[in-house]
């Protein structure tokens, strides 16, 4: 319960709700909505380390920097994998998003969102970067709940919702009831592992060489995960890896289907055996509310038919899939008192310090 003071406090100050995810951080803010939408990317200095830009400036960067800059996601697989340009870039989104206040308010309360099933070395990682990053208080919330809380599931009710929450590191599946999650699955395979099969693909087929950025690039435009009312082609453009020279091919949709379709049958696994393990009383709830999908992961094309396809449950895309964390976070904000269970713990005695070796910090 608040005191008198944070509920005064609170009355003035910008509260934060943060999707520190792997491909893009997004910051609400209380009663305001999203201000903070970028790439989860920081360009770095080799040498000196120094941060030289982060979020959307980074990642235009990215391939293109010279020896001396390297373009970073500190986050890729789900995890805080770099503790330190996680923090910068927390720090430097926070005071983005608080500069925005016309007097000097008092710092900022957070709820940020952890991936499911993450370590207490990992959760007091996140929490310390938030801290030290200027939060007055830290709150932390597991992904796929501050996901179903923006897609508008009744997670609090005494009755079953499901939801996949596909990003660019992890996928992450979901059974709520009565404000908790009863089952759940997180694993490393999402947006990034099917960039990745794309690479593989035009490398084995036609020798080519491409960039992420092209992968991702062809995966929006003509990846599917189910047959097209209408196939398409478009052009990859790489290194031919035995002329050495530029080179463009035409790809169909077809053949990109085929390249992502170990990934997507992986997602698709995942979610059957989530449902496997869930309670007959839930799945009973399921066939009503359905299968909701979340992240950006979950836009790519026939994936919503070809789950709905395969699990016999009718299946939807969250509206406005990618922000859904973010304004799930908000939600949690304005009813921190009500919402207050479905919030993760913080073991007090657990120090990310000791566990991944960085230097302290005063
Ligand atoms: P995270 O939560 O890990 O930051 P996001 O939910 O922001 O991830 O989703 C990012 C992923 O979604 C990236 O891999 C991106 O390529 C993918 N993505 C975005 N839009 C689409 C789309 N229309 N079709 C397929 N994948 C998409
Ligand atoms: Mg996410």
């Amino acid at each position: 319960m608040a005191s008198l003071i944070d509920r005064i406090l609170g009355l003035f100050s910008l509260d934060l709700g943060i999707d520190l995810g792997t491909a893009n951080t997004l910051v609400a803010v209380r009663n305001q909505g999203i201000v903070i939408n970028e790439p989860s990317w920081v360009a770095v200095d080799r040498k000196t380390r120094q941060v030289l830009a982060v979020g959307a400036e980074a990642k235009e960067m990215v391939g293109r920097t010279p020896n001396r800059i390297v373009a970073i996601r500190p986050l890729r697989d789900g995890v805080i994998s770099d503790f330190e340009i996680t923090e910068s870039m927390l720090d430097n989104f926070i005071k983005k998003a608080h500069s925005r206040a016309l007097f000097n308010i008092p710092r900022p309360r957070v709820v940020i969102g952890v991936p499911s099933g993450v370590t207490e070395v990992e959760k007091r990682a996140v929490y310390d970067a938030a801290k030290s990053a200027g939060a007055r208080e830290v709150f932390l919330i597991e992904e796929p709940m501050a996901a179903a809380i923006g897609a508008g599931l009744p997670v609090t009710e005494a009755h079953g919702s499901l939801v996949v929450d596909i990003g660019g590191g992890t996928t992450e599946v979901a059974v709520f009831s009565l404000g908790g999650i009863v089952v759940s699955r997180s694993i490393r395979v999402a947006g990034d592992e099917m960039d990745d099969d794309i690479i593989n693909y035009a490398r084995s087929k036609y020798n080519l060489l491409i960039g992420e950025r092209m992968a991702e690039k062809v995966k929006i435009a003509i990846g599917s995960a189910f047959p097209l009312p209408e196939e398409k082609t478009m052009s990859l453009r790489g290194r031919n890896l035995v002329t050495g020279l530029p080179e463009s091919i035409e790809v169909s949709s077809i053949e990109v289907r085929e390249a992502l379709s170990t990934s997507v049958n992986t997602i698709v696994e995942t979610i059957r055996s989530t449902l496997d393990e869930t309670p007959p009383e839930l799945v009973a709830d399921l066939m009503e509310t359905g299968i909701c999908m979340a992240g950006g992961g979950s836009m790519l094309q026939g994936l919503v038919e070809r789950v709905a396809d395969e699990t016999n449950i009718h299946t939807w895309l969250a509206e406005d899939a990618l922000t859904c964390v973010a304004r799930g976070a908000e939600v949690v904000l304005e009813k921190l008192d009500d919402l207050s269970r479905v919030l993760v713990g913080l073991d007090r005695t657990s120090s990310s310090r000791s566990g991944s070796g960085f230097g302290n910090r005063s």
